[in-house]
């Protein structure tokens, strides 16, 4: 089986158990994907240690962005399954820089994952 992300080599920063490098079709400027070495197909496969090892990946590379393009916000996320958008089937957690002014209504963020329910009306407490 061949697979992507298992060849990737050319990583911005690793660790024993996790790699991450830039996004090759990037959402937005300095996009990257954490991904654990092993091939897991999705987030919930991580064991604690991995958790662990993309954690640590995902703050150096935020460090990273805040200090070579300083952006004004993040998202972070992982799809899982088919269904939740996933396309490459070997986990990985998308790190996707935010610019003040990239889209007309940020409000939501993560919500636009399902077109149409980005934003909502809070309803009192
Ligand atoms: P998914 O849709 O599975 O959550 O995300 C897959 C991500 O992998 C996409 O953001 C896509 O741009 C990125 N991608 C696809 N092929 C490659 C590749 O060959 N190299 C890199 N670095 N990223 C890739
Ligand atoms: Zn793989």
């Amino acid at each position: 089986m061949t697979c992507i992300f298992c060849e990737k080599t050319d990583n911005l920063f690793e660790n024993d158990l996790a790699k991450a490098f830039f996004d090759k079709f990037p959402a937005s400027k300095g996009h990257i994907l954490i991904v654990p070495r092993r091939h897991v197909p999705d987030y919930f496969g991580l064991t604690n240690e991995e958790h662990a090892a993309v954690q640590e990946l995902l703050t150096k590379s935020k460090c990273y962005l805040d200090d070579q393009f300083a952006p004004d916000g993040y998202n972070i996320g992982a799809n899982v399954g088919q269904a939740g958008g996933q396309t490459v089937f070997h986990c990985h957690i998308h790190l996707i820089p935010r610019y003040a002014g990239d889209c007309p209504e940020p409000a939501g963020g993560v919500r636009g994952a399902i077109p149409g329910k980005q934003t909502y009306q809070q309803r009192g407490l």
